[in-house]
């Protein structure tokens, strides 16, 4: 890949980004479209970076990826993200918490042993933890990454298809892996519902699937999820990225 100077010089300091304590995680919150209650949260990490402020992960995700440091920032929210939950679930809101992890953990067969000590050690509960990925097409799908969805799965780890819709993701793959969730990408989500859009959800939903829109930024959005019998909804309509501290008051209002 070819770096410009300055991704070059975010690439240095993303290096020392997690130790120094500079990546953090926020939290989106989920409802459920029926009660419009907050039932879980999707964690997304941000750097806080000393001289750029708050970055988003478009700006240094791709560059984690390239420079292995996608393990330890994952290893991170992972334990983040858990940990915030259990911090919840210990005051009373039974959350779920979704992590998005990158397709170059699930191919270290360390990974699932990583996620097992780190639900043991923040004593978080497997079944409120899901593990979004992104959609790659089914012959990308190593035998390690299978190996590991199924491990995973076993531990009681619920796996979602992320950003459903947007690339080789078909039902048939969802068939092929041991998914829990579909989130449907907002592309699908903000546009009017289409018939084939809801025989496929119909479809991931008489399988046991949860289906999740993603993107919902208006009522009109909001009325799409439930046109289409999604079960959870997630949007700026709902909350942007929040810190725990922010979702605290949102928490406490709805009791
Ligand atoms: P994603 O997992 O699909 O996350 C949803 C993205 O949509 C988030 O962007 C979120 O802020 C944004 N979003 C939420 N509600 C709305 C809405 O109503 N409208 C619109 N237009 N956007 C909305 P964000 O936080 O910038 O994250 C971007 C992507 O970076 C994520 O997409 C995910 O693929 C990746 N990412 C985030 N955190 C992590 C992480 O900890 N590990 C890895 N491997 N990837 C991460
Ligand atoms: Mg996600
Ligand atoms: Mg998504
Ligand atoms: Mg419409």
């Amino acid at each position: 890949m070819h770096h410009s100077t300055e991704d070059a010089r975010l690439l240095d300091e993303l290096s020392g980004a997690v130790d120094r304590g500079e990546i953090v995680a926020y939290f989106q919150p989920q409802i459920d479209v029926h009660s419009g209650h907050v039932v879980g949260v999707e964690a997304l990490c941000r750097w806080v970076h000393p001289h750029r402020g708050l970055l988003a992960p478009n700006h240094f995700i791709p560059l984690a990826e390239e420079n292995g440091l996608i393990h330890a920032l994952g290893a991170f929210m992972l334990k983040a993200g858990a940990g915030q939950a259990e911090a919840w679930h210990r005051r009373g809101f039974e959350l779920d918490v979704s992590v998005n992890v990158s397709a170059l953990q699930l191919e270290q067969s360390a990974f699932v042993e990583l996620v097992a000590e780190t639900l043991l050690a923040v004593s978080f509960d497997p079944h409120h933890l899901t593990l979004e990925i992104t959609e790659s097409s089914p012959v990308e799908t190593s035998v390690t990454t299978r190996a590991s969805l199924e491990a995973l799965s076993s531990l009681g780890v619920g796996i979602s298809v992320d950003d459903f819709g947007t690339g080789h993701s078909t039902i048939d793959q969802l068939r092929t892996l041991p998914a829990t969730e579909v989130k449907l990408d907002k592309s699908l989500v903000q546009r009017d519902v289409e018939p084939q859009l809801t025989e496929i959800v119909d479809n991931a939903l008489h399988r046991g699937l949860r289906v999740v829109a993603e993107g919902v930024e208006s009522a009109e959005h909001l009325e799409h999820a439930r046109e289409l019998h999604c079960d959870r909804a997630q949007g700026f309509l709902i909350a942007p990225p929040s810190t725990p501290e922010e979702l605290d008051s949102l928490l406490a209002r709805q009791g």
